[in-house]
């Protein structure tokens, strides 16, 4: 058969849609023709290649997706957490625990950890996957801290005085039973943001 023939069958003996004759044909004629042989590979390989990237792109798409689904839980869980927060402490005054503490305790660590989920739309700029996660884990503590100095002038809670009155010793101990709650949240918002925010990188295919 002839060469020009042979080449406007070769797309449909690839998707199939030829007779049998046609498709005996196309392949005896392949085996023995160099250039219809080429022509017929670049074809296939176009085809596979293609699919190849369209089922790269459809898994980025839903690995997109999942990454913006558990943002958007943790910035629900955090607000959650925050607002338990603030009502508990609206009704301290029937309790002994005295003014703001449930907010050293509760609101500010889940403050600090939800707005440091911030850093998540910036995951971008990061060079390493390392670097991002260890920075989210770092803001989490640092906007806690600063929110703990900020809070501390709202309720006039004079932290210096109490290292000041009482030794060093009993100072450590007194904070940590007032803040042990608060620390023990700081820590763990700190690395769980740092393995979400590991996990959200590695969902959006950065090395
Ligand atoms: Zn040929």
């Amino acid at each position: 058969m002839d060469c020009n023939i042979i080449k406007d069958l070769i797309p449909l003996y690839i998707d199939e849609c030829c007779s049998d004759e046609s498709s005996e044909e196309v392949k005896k004629h392949i085996e023995n023709c160099a250039e219809c042989k080429k022509i017929f590979e670049s074809m296939t390989n176009n085809i596979t290649q293609e699919e190849a990237t369209f089922e790269a792109k459809k898994c980025t798409k839903i690995n997109d997706w999942k990454a913006s689904i558990m943002q958007s839980v943790l910035f629900l869980l955090s607000f959650l957490l925050i607002t338990l927060g603030v009502y508990v402490e609206a009704g301290v005054g029937s309790y002994d625990w005295g003014n703001g503490l449930t907010a050293f305790n509760v609101v500010v660590p889940a403050t600090g950890f939800m707005l440091s989920l911030t850093n998540w739309y910036f995951v971008k700029l990061y060079p390493s996957r390392k670097s991002f996660s260890w920075c989210s884990c770092l803001f989490s503590v640092l906007i806690t801290l600063s929110a703990t100095v900020w809070c501390s002038f709202h309720y006039e809670w004079n932290l210096l005085d109490i290292f000041i009155k009482a030794s060093f010793i009993d100072s450590v101990k007194g904070i940590s039973f007032i803040f042990g709650i608060g620390i023990f949240l700081t820590v763990s918002f700190a690395v769980i943001s740092k393995i979400l925010s590991d996990l959200y990188a590695r969902m959006l295919g950065k090395e």
